[in-house]
């Protein structure tokens, strides 16, 4: 079934000429499709003809609202949605002074068998298209009634495994006729698919690159994430470094702690060598238990001793505020739950 959120304004305009329709016509529907409209008659400034046309030949976007929870700790809100052919995925929908981002799935599942990620127990389904992943930006805005400033891809899946649609997803989303949210306000994070970096570093595209480490070296990293057998940390980090020096930006790793495999000091002491001297920043995340998952989150001084330690040696650590805790908000536990 064909979406019209997949379609471009370019689309649009090949579709309203093949139909002997007002070029005007393009623009317009296309107007509608990031409002994150559910049904074809909130089209309003569209003809009922047109609006036939459209309800006979495709699908808005295909999505439904499976389950929405609200924390009632900090109003984190957590979507479950179903996509046309039954795969589901969750998005977040988080708070900050800075304004309202949203974090999306790229996949519905995830290959990367990373064993401390709930995402891994359920399978893969499929790649989400360029316009699944617009559309779980839209909706949420409309659900939210407030603009969504920031996005991160931090969701289920991989996105360096699904690149191409990753890629114009961005540029979709940076479209003054789209969504219109700066790429500087746009996180991509990557278990580290060395070759597909290397091809988003010339892409030029001036989002935030998270990159999830998790480990000082390649021993614990090849131990938890199965993808650290096929890149070393060291031709990792020579990625990383091309990255900083093409786009000038600093990267962000993602550091989560579990207790007894990563946490200790002698760990963060390994990590500060390594990143001696790189453009930047260390999150530390709190692991997220699940059921059924093997790790157990490090205590808080385990967590506080390890960033000052990554600090004393003059490397940028924070630790990551936990939203959402009440509801499950950490990606991949409910389509674990849902898919099981
Ligand atoms: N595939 C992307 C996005 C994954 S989710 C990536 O690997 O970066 C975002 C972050 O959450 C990643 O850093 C991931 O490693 C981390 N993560 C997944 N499960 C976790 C858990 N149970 N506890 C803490 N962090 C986890």
């Amino acid at each position: 079934m064909k979406l019209m959120i997949d379609m471009t304004l370019e689309n649009w305009q090949s579709w309203a000429v093949a139909r002997n329709l007002p070029a005007y016509r393009a623009p317009q529907i296309h107007q509608w499709l990031k409002r994150g409209i559910t049904t074809v008659d909130e089209m309003t400034n569209i003809p009922k003809s047109i609006r036939e046309l459209l309800r006979a030949e495709f699908l808005i976007d295909g999505l439904t609202v499976e389950h929405k929870f609200v924390s009632a700790l900090d109003q984190t809100t957590k979507y479950v949605f179903r996509l046309h052919d039954g795969n589901v995925i969750e998005s977040v929908l988080m708070h900050y002074k800075h304004g309202q981002s949203v974090c999306i799935s790229s996949q519905a599942g995830c290959k990367m068998g990373c064993t401390f990620c709930a995402s891994t127990g359920a399978g893969f389904g499929r790649n989400l298209s360029r316009g699944e992943m617009l559309a779980q930006v839209a909706r949420i805005a409309a659900d939210s009634g407030e603009r969504v400033g920031h996005v991160v891809i931090m969701g289920i899946g991989e996105p360096m495994d699904n690149y191409n649609e990753v890629v114009r997803f961005l540029r979709a989303a940076n479209d003054p006729q789209g969504l219109n949210i700066s790429l500087r306000h746009i996180s991509v994070s990557t278990c580290g698919l060395v070759p597909e970096m290397l091809k988003f570093t010339d892409e030029g595209l001036p989002v935030t690159l998270s990159v999830s480490l998790h480990a000082p070296n390649d021993q614990i990293r090849q131990s938890i994430m199965p993808i650290a057998q096929n890149h070393s940390i060291d031709e990792l980090l020579r990625a990383c470094r091309r990255h900083i020096e093409h786009s000038g930006r600093r990267i962000s790793f993602e550091y989560s702690l579990f207790a007894g495999v990563n946490d200790q000091p002698e760990h963060a002491k390994e990590l500060a060598i390594r990143l001696k001297g790189m453009l930047c920043h260390v999150n530390l995340i709190p692991a997220n238990e699940f059921e059924g998952g093997q790790f157990q989150q490090s205590s808080r001084r385990q967590v506080e001793n390890f960033q000052q330690i990554l600090e004393r040696a003059g490397i940028n650590a924070t630790i990551r505020r936990e939203l959402g805790s009440d509801i499950n908000a950490a990606c991949g536990q409910l389509r674990r739950r849902l898919e099981a």
